[in-house]
Order: C-alpha cells, then sequence, then structure tokens
C-alpha cells in the first residue's frame, strides 16, 4: 500500500512539475514572440507614417510649384512659395525622424537614392520659383514638366517601394510570431501526451498494486482460515470443522433419513513411540496416520484430526450399520500395517469409538461425547478395536466422574489401605526377601476398590502425587515397624506412576520418607513401568541418578509389555526387572513364553541386573523359573496381597 502511495505522489509530483514547467516556458515564449511582434509592428506603422508625411509634403511642395505658375499677382506667388517652403521643411522633418529609425541596409540604399533624387529635384524647384518670379511662366513650366515632375515622381517611386518593404516585414513579423505560436502549441502537446501517458501509467501500475495487494490480502485471508480451521501438520479441518460438518450431516440426514456415523479415533500408545523416537517419526506417524484414513473412507466423508493423537471421522448417507463396521474394520487394519517413517519402521494401532445419529444422540455435542465414552471404553479394553457406544458405557463413565469426585476427599478421609505382596527368592527355601506396597481404596458405598479402577484417575487429576507421597511413607514406616517387631530387614517395593516419577519434587519426598521413617535407603526399591522410563529418556536418565544417589535401588515393572527396549535401558541404572505377569500366565505350557522369559532373564543378567517374575501361580512355572536361574518370584503360589498385620505369619 506504502508503495503505490509512494508511485501515485510521485507521478502525480512529476505531473505538477512538467505542467507549471509547461506553462512557464510557454507563457514566457508567447509573451517574447508579442513584444517582438508589437515592436516590429510599431515600428513599420511609424515608418509608414513616417513616408506617407514625406510622401504628402513632397507632393504638396509639387502643387505649390504649380500653383505659382496659374495664381494671379504678388501675394499668391508669395504665398505658394512659403507653402513651398514649408512642405520642404515638413518634408525634411520627416524626413530626418525616419532616419533615426532602425532601418534595414535595403531601406538605408533606397533612403540613400531618395537623398540623390532630392538633392536633384531642390534646385530645379528653386530655379522654376526664380523663373515665375521673373515672369517667365513659359520656360519655368518647361522645366517643371520635363525635370521636376519626373525626378518628383522617382521620389514617390522610392517612397511606394519603401511601403512595401514595410508591409512585407510587418506580414514577415506576424508570419514568424505565428510559427512561434504554433511551436508553442506543438510542444504544449508533446508534453500533455507525456503526461497522459504518465497518468495511464501511474493508473496501470496503482491498478496493478492495488490487484497485487488484493491477492496478498486474499491470501492472508485463506491462511488465517486455514489456520483457524484446519490442522497444520496433516491438513485435516481441525475440531472446529468437526463440529461445523457435523451439524449440517445432522441436517442433511434429517432430510435424507439414512445414518450419519461419528467415528472418534485415538491412537494407542503414541505417547511413547514420540518419546522413544523422537517427534520427527511422532509427526511423521500422525500424517501417515492421517492419509490412511482417507483412504479407508468416501471422498464425501471428513476426516479430521480433533487433538494430539486424535482423529475424528464423519460417515454421511449411510444406508445400514454393516457399511460402518466394515469401514471401521478396514481403518484397523490398514493402521495396523507396518509404517515407514524416517528410516523408522513403526507400527501403530487405534481405538475407534463410534456413535450413530438418529439413534444415540441428536445434538452435536452428545453425539461427540458418546463417541469419546466409546473410544475410551475401548482403550480400556486394550486398544485396537472398535465399539458402538451404549447407555452402559455412559453408566461407566459417569460412575467414573462419581469416582473422581469421591477420589478428592479419599486421603483426607484415609480410604487408602496398602496390602503387602511377597517377593521369594527363588532357590531352595524359598525365602521372602522383600514385599511390594499395594494400594487399596476403601470406599465407603463401593468397598474395596483395587488400583486399576482409581489410579488412572488419580493420574489424570494429579492426585496420584500427593497419594503416592503418602503410601511412600506409610511403607517405609511399615517396613521399619516389622523391623522392630523383629522380623528382620526386608525390601520394600513401591509403585511410582508417570506423574510422580515426573514431579519436580519426587528427590525430596523419597528423601523425607527414609529420613522420617528412618529406613535404610538400600531396603527400598521403586517401580517404574518401561513407558513411565521411556517418557522422556534424557530425564529419565538423570532422575533415575539422583534416585540412586540416595541409595535406594531402581525396578521395571511389567517388562515386556511398554515400548522400550534393553538398549535404552542399558544406559538407566536399573537393578531390577520384573517380568509381568502376561508372560508368566502361560509360561508351564507355551514354548514360545519360555523362549520369551528365558531370553529376558539371560539379557537381564548380562547387563547386571536381576530379574522378578510377577504372578507366578504355579509349581511348573516356579520350577521353569528356578531352571533358568531368574532371582525372585512374586505371585498367588506364595501369597496375594495382603493387609499388613498378615505379613508377619508369612515371614
Ligand atoms: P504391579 O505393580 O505390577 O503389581 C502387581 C499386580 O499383580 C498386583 O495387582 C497384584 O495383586 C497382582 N498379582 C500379583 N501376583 C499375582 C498372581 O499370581 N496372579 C494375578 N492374577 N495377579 C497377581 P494390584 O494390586 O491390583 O495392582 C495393580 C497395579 O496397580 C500395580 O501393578 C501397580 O501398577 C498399580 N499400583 C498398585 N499400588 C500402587 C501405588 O501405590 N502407586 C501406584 N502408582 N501404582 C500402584
Ligand atoms: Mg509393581
Ligand atoms: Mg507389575
Amino acid at each position: 500500500m506504502i508503495r503505490s502511495k509512494i508511485i501515485i505522489l510521485l507521478g502525480f509530483g512529476s505531473i505538477l512539475v512538467l505542467v507549471t514547467m509547461l506553462i512557464i516556458v510557454g507563457v514566457t515564449n508567447l509573451n517574447k514572440s508579442k513584444l517582438r511582434l508589437d515592436k516590429v509592428v510599431n515600428q513599420n506603422n511609424l515608418k509608414l507614417q513616417l513616408v506617407n508625411q514625406m510622401r504628402s509634403a513632397a507632393r504638396e511642395r509639387t502643387i505649390s510649384l504649380q500653383q505659382m505658375l496659374i495664381v494671379d499677382g504678388e501675394v499668391g506667388f508669395e504665398n505658394a512659395r512659403t507653402r513651398m517652403a514649408l512642405y520642404g521643411g515638413q518634408f525634411a522633418l520627416s524626413r530626418s525622424k525616419f532616419m533615426v529609425l532602425e532601418l534595414s541596409p535595403k531601406e538605408k540604399e533606397m533612403m540613400s537614392n531618395q537623398a540623390q533624387l532630392t538633392k536633384d529635384v531642390g534646385p530645379v524647384q528653386n530655379e522654376i520659383a526664380d523663373l515665375v518670379d521673373f515672369g517667365e511662366y513659359k520656360h519655368a513650366l518647361q522645366l517643371l514638366v520635363t525635370k521636376a515632375i519626373p525626378l518628383q515622381d522617382k521620389v514617390f517611386g522610392i517612397f511606394l517601394q519603401l511601403q512595401e518593404i514595410q508591409r512585407l516585414e510587418t506580414k514577415k513579423a506576424i508570419m514568424e510570431n505565428s510559427e512561434n505560436y504554433k511551436q508553442i502549441v506543438g510542444v504544449m502537446w508533446i508534453v500533455s501526451a507525456v503526461v497522459i501517458v504518465i497518468c495511464i501509467s501511474i493508473v496501470f501500475f496503482t491498478l496493478r498494486l492495488i490487484a497485487k495487494n488484493e491477492r496478498q490480502q486474499e491470501a492472508y485471508r485463506s491462511d488465517i482460515e486455514r489456520q483457524a480451521f484446519y490442522d497444520h501438520l496433516t491438513g485435516l479441518p481441525n475440531r472446529r470443522l468437526l463440529n461445523d460438518r457435523i451439524k449440517h450431516a445432522i441436517e442433511k440426514t434429517e432430510r435424507n433419513e439414512k445414518l450419519l456415523a461419528i467415528l472418534f479415533i485415538d491412537c494407542d500408545r503414541f505417547k511413547p513411540i514420540n518419546d522413544t523416537l523422537g517427534h520427527i517419526v511422532g509427526d511423521g506417524l500422525l500424517v501417515s496416520i492421517a492419509n490412511r484414513l482417507k483412504e479407508s473412507v468416501r471422498s464425501s466423508d471428513t476426516v479430521c484430526r480433533v487433538s494430539g493423537d486424535e482423529f475424528g471421522i464423519v460417515l454421511e448417507d449411510v444406508d445400514h450399520i454393516s457399511v460402518v463396521d466394515r469401514i471401521a474394520q478396514n481403518i484397523i487394519d490398514s493402521i495396523s500395517a507396518p509404517h515407514f517413517i524416517d528410516g523408522h519402521k513403526v507400527f501403530s494401532t487405534v481405538s475407534i469409538g463410534i456413535t450413530i445419529f438418529p439413534i444415540d444422540y441428536n445434538d452435536v455435542g452428545g453425539l461427540l461425547t458418546s463417541a469419546d465414552i466409546a473410544m475410551y471404553h475401548v482403550k480400556k479394553n486394550g486398544g485396537n478395536h472398535y465399539e458402538y457406544y451404549s447407555t452402559e458405557m455412559n453408566l461407566h463413565s459417569t460412575q467414573r466422574l462419581q469416582l473422581e469426585l469421591d477420589l478428592h476427599e479419599a486421603l483426607t478421609k484415609k480410604q487408602f489401605e496398602i496390602f503387602y505382596q511377597p517377593l521369594n527368592a527363588i532357590d531352595a527355601e524359598r525365602n521372602v526377601i522383600g514385599v511390594e506396597a499395594l494400594l487399596r481404596w476403601n470406599h465407603p458405598r463401593i468397598g474395596m476398590i483395587p488400583p486399576v479402577d482409581f489410579i488412572g484417575i488419580a493420574e489424570d487429576t494429579g492426585l496420584i502425587v500427593s497419594i503416592g507421597e503418602w503410601v511412600l511413607m506409610e511403607a517405609c514406616k511399615q517396613t521399619k515397624e516389622w523391623e522392630s517387631q523383629g522380623l528382620g530387614e526386608i525390601a520394600i517395593s513401591v509403585n511410582l506412576s508417570p506423574r510422580q516419577f515426573m514431579d519436580s519434587n519426587l528427590i525430596s519426598f523419597v528423601e523425607n520418607a527414609l529420613n522420617v521413617s528412618g529406613l535404610n535407603p538400600d531396603q527400598l526399591d521403586l517401580e517404574i513401568t518401561e513407558s513411565t522410563a521411556m517418557q522422556s529418556i534424557g530425564k529419565s536418565i538423570e532422575i533415575l541418578h539422583k534416585l540412586k544417589k540416595l541409595g535406594v535401588h531402581i525396578s521395571i515393572d511389567d517388562f515386556g509389555t511398554g515400548y522400550s527396549s534393553l538398549s535404552y535401558l542399558q544406559q538407566m541404572p536399573i537393578d531390577n526387572l520384573k517380568i509381568d505377569r502376561s508372560f508368566i500366565k502361560n509360561l508351564h505350557h507355551s514354548a514360545k513364553d519360555k523362549a520369551f522369559v528365558q531370553a529376558i532373564v539371560s539379557m537381564a543378567h548380562t547387563l547386571g541386573m536381576k530379574t522378578i517374575a510377577e504372578g507366578v501361580e504355579l509349581e511348573e512355572q516356579f520350577l521353569f523359573l528356578k531352571d533358568i536361574d531368574c532371582t525372585v518370584a512374586q505371585g498367588f503360589l506364595f501369597s496375594k496381597p495382603v493387609p499388613p498385620n498378615q505379613i508377619k505369619s508369612l515371614l
């Protein structure tokens, strides 16, 4: 805009300067030309006037001479002679006036001829006058006719020529003036043409600039619109646009009496992938998922990125639910095929919650919430699956909401209890070498709630930090209590959730629990899951080293279910690997699980870590673990988690 303003200003400025210069030059030239013309015309008029005066004086003098010949008497003669002298004087006066004027060489030449002739005629006229005076009329007449009049005629001829010259000069001056005028007008035309060209150029450039400006503004507008309604990573519509599309789809579906399906899709375990392989791979995976989702639906259907790793799909004009089943299954199959991103082969699965209009809800909010609830349900059941929304699910989610409210008061109302489950050495004696603290919630209405039903809520709400702090303190104090009861120095394992592990006060909590309880740090074992350790590898290593400095032990819980690899764990100061229950469950009859557990145990030993098998229920399982040199076993084979007062008998 500033550029176009400058161009317009410069353009009109230069036009102003040009026009002003043109007027000044033109007017000055016209003035000069007019002055010159005036001068020439005035001078020539004066000359003409003087020549006329000379002519009439000469004529009058000749007439006076003729009168002398025809008048009678002394008085008449004297009168004529006086007039002759008078006109002679007049002639001389006019001539002298003429001669002081600016004369051309031609005029000068003619005036010198005239002078010669006048010089010749003067004495003749005087002689005629003398002859008349002496009464010699005849001789005088003869002299007049033969000499004076012809000479006088020659003088008149010169005067006529002079007058002709002056007329021509005047004409020439007028012509020159008009020529000058034409030139000035010509220049004016040229300048006007230049001005017009400049004006047209200004208009042209200004219009072009305005058009460019408008295009830019349009581009900005559509850019802003894109940012407001589209996700910049995947190029898909965002949540705002999703709401809008659902609204329109509802109206359309009401008219055509078909079905409308909303699919809420969440990537399973996206966070560990993002944390382990980095954001470039994480972003690449989201783009790849977005593309596969688009490929799985018709072009008329809408695929949106709702947030982070959540997507939404609006399926319109659905004739039958089986169509939705087919599309959902297609999506699950398509996403679970490997993704090749930045040189990595990445595997991902999705959880899909589906809601149907007009069966489940009639409004955008209801449809989105119900699809989300269904998706959450799938997630809870392990993911990589799709489910339709049902009212029972909603009941579940309201229950969850109620639990969340109750959980806020559970700690202050002392509703938590800690159960302990022994860890037994895998050897002949099978001695209890430690216990794991496992939290229980003694809900006043529901009864005893297992941790799987509330740890997630506590984690989401952040309550886990204060709950965890309490568990740690209680467990340390309890262990010290058993010690004081003479039960020996047993180890105590305490679970840390991801949020607790990343909490900035973790180190001081642990230090405080050790100080307050007086427990030997060597007796405390902190358990974190693989995914907790892999959340942010650099940060995890730093925290683990700080914990190790306090003298406590570190175990990786539920090993084998997460996304980690031993090469990452190798960089961390880890003491124990707790092999997840799912690998122990079928250990007695699954060759695959046997091979897997054996590999973990031997690799862990190579890395200097002890192995603890979780969920050991059967003697065969125990014996196999003993065969492969697994260090510790935990499971119902020895004891379920029990209240603290029952531990004494187990020890
Ligand atoms: P975990 O740390 O892996 O604990 C072991 C779980 O396996 C316990 O479930 C225990 O009861 C169960 N278990 C042990 N042996 C057997 C067996 O032989 N068969 C079967 N079927 N199960 C067995 P629990 O007590 O329900 O705890 C579940 C999870 O909740 C724990 O898994 C842990 O991740 C979490 N958790 C428990 N207490 C706390 C806590 O204080 N803080 C945090 N952050 N998480 C906790
Ligand atoms: Mg544990
Ligand atoms: Mg475990």
